[in-house]
């Protein structure tokens, strides 16, 4: 029988769990509201639920591999503690692990969605289009997401809290936007969803647009104070990579989420930062950005190609972790 897994993507909002066979992509997808009113036993039970009814409906046509969960960070990891997470509000220290392996009664992976996100990139996505074992993800969404894999496996540090660049400080001034990490003048406060709404109400006061694509939209036209808005998230985006392109020297950093459909608004104050701040980028520059036949040895960044799914699919390809040998061989098929 063909091996096939369970994926879990637990959000603030939406809990969705897909059974996924290698070379045929999802076969089926359960989309669940995340019940956090009623308390995170309720949520533990309908994600057991929803895996328990996939197993039962595949395991006998399909061999399965195991069940990966991907969660809102903070998350301690290997012992699945969750901490204080922002989307998860009232979920302080609970033993999410713990829980559902008990209510599965078998093991889980478990890792933090956003590289979970960033190993289905690897596998299945840009890093498997370019052949490249190791790259990094900023995802700009309602925040900004980070995951990190090197060579082909997820690096999120001695405890699990590693990846957390949507936290580097672009901006040290004193009077610079506190984050909800705690901290101040983070990329999340410069160039998340909510952030470009925020730069555009200080900029534009009454007249910005109300969401972040119709002042895409707006941009587009000519409008300098909304082009203005993605020209400081290119440069916000420009320092945080320039510090993870020194430190980390990877071949690939991609740009997902729903800002990342404003590139063509910010990737070239970006990439023109990145020139000024950032030697090693200097040195390792490709002659073409966006070629698809990446030159050895040369630091490309690029657009993230899985969207909204790649969360659950590397909760998804994370549980096929032994069969290593038959990752490459999957395709994505729509859902
Ligand atoms: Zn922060």
């Amino acid at each position: 029988m063909d091996p096939y897994a369970i994926g879990v993507d637990l959000g603030g909002t939406n809990l969705r769990i897909a059974a996924y066979a290698g070379g045929k992509g999802f076969l089926e997808v359960i989309e669940l509201p995340t019940r956090l009113a009623e308390g995170r036993d309720r949520v533990v039970r309908d994600l057991c639920g929803a895996v328990k009814k996939l197993e039962k409906r595949y395991s006998g046509l399909y061999e399965m591999t195991g069940v990966g969960v991907g969660a809102p960070g903070p998350l301690e990891l290997p012992d699945g503690i969750v901490r204080n997470p922002p989307n998860l509000p009232g979920w302080d220290g609970f033993r999410l692990r713990e829980a559902v392996e008990t209510g599965l009664g078998r093991t889980i992976e478990l890792e933090n969605d956003a590289n979970m996100a960033a190993l289905a990139e690897q596998k299945l996505g840009a890093g498997y289009s370019h052949g490249v074992e190791s790259l990094c993800v900023l995802t700009l969404g309602t925040g900004v997401g980070n995951g990190l894999v090197i060579r082909g496996a997820i690096e999120s540090g001695m405890s699990g809290m590693g990846g957390e660049a949507g936290h580097i400080v672009v901006n040290s001034a004193v009077d610079a936007p506190t984050c909800g990490c705690g901290g101040a003048g983070c990329l999340e406060q410069y160039a998340s969803a909510t952030a470009v709404m925020r730069l555009a109400k200080e900029r534009m006061g009454e007249l910005a647009p109300s969401s972040a694509r119709a002042l895409a939209g707006l941009a587009r036209t000519g409008d300098p104070a909304a082009a203005g808005v993605f020209q400081a998230v290119g440069r916000s985006l420009a320092i945080a990579l320039a510090g993870l392109i020194n430190t980390l020297n990877l071949p690939l950093y991609l740009v997902g989420g729903g800002v990342s459909e404003a590139w063509d608004l910010f990737a070239p104050m970006m990439f023109s930062e990145l020139r000024r701040l950032s030697y090693i980028y200097r040195l390792t520059e490709p002659a073409d950005l966006y070629s698809s036949r990446f030159e050895r040895h040369k630091t490309y960044i690029q657009r993230a190609e899985l969207g909204s799914t790649a969360g659950l699919l590397g909760a998804c390809v994370s549980a096929m972790g032994e069969r290593k040998g038959v990752l490459v061989e999957m395709t994505v098929v729509a859902e």
